[in-house]
């Protein structure tokens, strides 16, 4: 018999959204359960990526230039009321880290240190100490969640959202044995991450099963009928990270700097997707490898950076998939398309458009994981407990238990991967979708019937990340353009007239169908309160 956890607000996920969510919801008084497949401080992207964090903090510098940097680097379709929520609550977000006890590297002076990240037009980015002892922010905030009665399951993964009456009242969770867990909730916040796993080209720690994030967000968003949007867009930079940074100039192995022909006036701090296609461009044609000339002086200023990097001057370039810059479709309040489910972080969409801003990812958790976390409780202050549709539970753990094949999860995963780079990768074209489309059909017929379940987590994962791909595959072909970061070989121009609108998926029947919506249009004023104390304090 599977146990049923009651709770008010469910929140999915262990990284910087949840965890802001989490906490802001306990802030208010009501019953919060955190549910995290790994380790809350040790899962999803979060904890090891805090090396930015974009806020306009200096006199030279407001909301206002931020917000229409962001809309210039986003290529027009960031949904504006989203943006606007960041760029004018990120400044009172940074002091709301401080209070917390985080902290940011600093000059050898003493002064913060504030870099100009890929695509912003001035200084902005502070780094985070998150190697410090104490500072993880997923741990400080999870403890403050505990002292306010919080509970927190470590080691379950949510398979299946639970749906009555129109809205969301629960999920299914498993642990890795497979048993089950039922959840009943009166709101729920999906910020369980994106799908850092999905291209094979990621840091070597996303590959450790502890971080990696698999798309679980979108299927578990699509499964529940709520529409996902922008996930043609995905997000990769030049690597060793820091190369923007800490500044310095890219040559190719001709000893051109090859940014003055893609982007002569911001170089090297050209918006991510242009220095991304740049270096691609330079080794797909032969002109590689590709060398980062070190900043000396600059390296001298960023203390963390000159202990990593010490004395070289010369570093290789490559290319990382960071993340997909689409996700489950919010609005202000962090609410989707379903009610009574509320998104934030990576598993949402609209906030960056079409490309990002360096440090704006990490921004993004805390702003909207705090405003889903609070209004996601005040509805559940309002709200009664619904009966959960036991029929939905007993056909999820049928789903779970018919996982018995013989095929490994890790070699459906490796040809997703392989294929999403070959195919579906830097550069796209109408053929190399429709052979994507191909590879797609035949795992679903032939591979994952088979799949075994030994692995449980891994073997629901790799469902979720092919379900993840078909999704970012059908969106790539019926975006007829290129804009930021989806380069379409066979229609290179941007095209403002038919596209300059998200693409937005949704199951109708269990099938991909598909949509397109306007992108939100500024206006009204946040009704999240900026400058209240908030979850933060004790
Ligand atoms: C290499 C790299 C460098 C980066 N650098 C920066 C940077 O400098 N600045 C910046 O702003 N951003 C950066 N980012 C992006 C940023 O770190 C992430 O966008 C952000 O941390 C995502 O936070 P999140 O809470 O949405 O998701 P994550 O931190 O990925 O957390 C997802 C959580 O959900 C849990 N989970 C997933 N599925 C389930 C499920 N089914 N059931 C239960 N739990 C589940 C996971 O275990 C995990 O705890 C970087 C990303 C990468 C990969």
């Amino acid at each position: 018999m599977a146990e049923t956890i009651g709770t008010d607000v469910l929140v999915i996920g262990g990284g910087a959204a949840a965890a802001r969510a989490g906490l802001e919801a306990s802030s208010l008084g009501v019953r919060v359960t955190l549910v995290d497949k790994g380790k809350l401080g040790n899962s999803g992207s979060s904890p090891r990526c805090l090396l930015g964090i974009g806020a306009p903090l200096t006199l030279e510098d407001s909301p206002d230039a931020f917000y229409e940097d962001w809309v210039r680097v986003g290529c027009g379709i960031s949904d504006q009321p989203l943006i606007w929520e960041c760029a004018s609550g990120a400044a009172a977000n940074i002091h709301q880290l401080l209070e917390s006890s985080l902290d940011f590297a600093r000059e050898r002076g003493g002064k913060y240190y504030l870099y100009r990240g890929a695509g912003h037009s001035r200084p902005r980015n502070l780094t985070i100490k998150y190697k410090l002892p104490g500072t993880n922010l997923m741990t400080v905030f999870g403890n403050k969640m505990k002292r306010r009665g919080a509970r927190i399951l470590e080691g379950v993964l949510i398979t299946k959202l639970l749906r009555t009456e129109g809205r969301v009242n629960g999920a299914v969770g498993i642990s890795p044995r497979g048993e089950v867990t039922i959840f009943r909730a009166k709101a729920v916040v999906l910020a369980c991450g994106g799908a850092n796993r999905i291209f094979p080209c990621t840091p070597g720690w996303i590959r450790d099963e502890t971080y990696r994030t698999t798309g679980d967000a979108f299927a578990l968003a699509f499964h529940a009928g709520a529409p996902v949007i922008d996930l043609e867009f995905p997000n990769f930079r030049e690597s060793p990270p820091g190369a923007t940074r800490a500044g310095g100039k890219y040559f190719n192995a001709r000893g051109e700097r090859f940014m003055e022909r893609y982007d002569p006036i911001a170089l090297e701090k050209a918006p991510r997707q242009l220095t991304v296609s740049a270096v691609y461009t330079e080794l797909k044609e032969g002109r590689g490898p590709i060398t980062w000339h070190v900043d000396k002086e600059l390296l001298e200023r960023d203390p963390s950076m000159s202990a990593r990097f010490g004395q070289r001057r010369k570093i290789k370039l490559g290319i990382e998939f960071q993340r997909l810059l689409g996700g489950v479709r919010i609005n202000k309040r962090g609410e989707t398309d379903i009610p009574h489910l509320y998104s934030a972080g990576e598993s949402a969409g609209g906030v960056h458009g079409a490309d990002r801003m360096q440090g704006n990812a990490f921004l993004e958790t805390q702003i909207f994981g705090a405003r889903a976390g609070y209004h996601a409780a005040k509805l559940a202050l309002r709200t009664g407990d619904a009966d959960i549709d036991m029929r939905q539970v007993e056909e999820e753990t049928a789903r779970i238990k018919g996982i018995n094949g013989d095929i490994r999860p890790s070699h459906i995963t490796k040809e997703i991967q392989n294929m999403m780079w070959g195919e579906v990768g830097i550069i796209r074209s109408a053929d190399s979708l429709l052979k994507a489309t191909a590879v797609i059909s035949r795992l679903k017929r032939e591979q994952i019937p088979k799949l075994s379940g030994k692995k449980l987590f891994s073997a629901v994962e790799c469902m979720n990340m092919l379900l993840t791909a078909e999704m970012i595959i059908h969106a790539a072909l019926k975006r007829e353009e290129s804009r930021g970061s989806h380069r379409r070989k066979d229609f290179p121009g941007q095209n403002d007239t038919d596209w300059q609108k998200h693409i937005a998926i949704r199951s109708v029947d269990g099938k991909i169908a598909m949509t397109t919506i306007p992108v939100g249009q500024r206006g009204g004023r946040s009704d999240y309160c900026l400058t209240s104390p908030c979850c933060l304090r004790e």
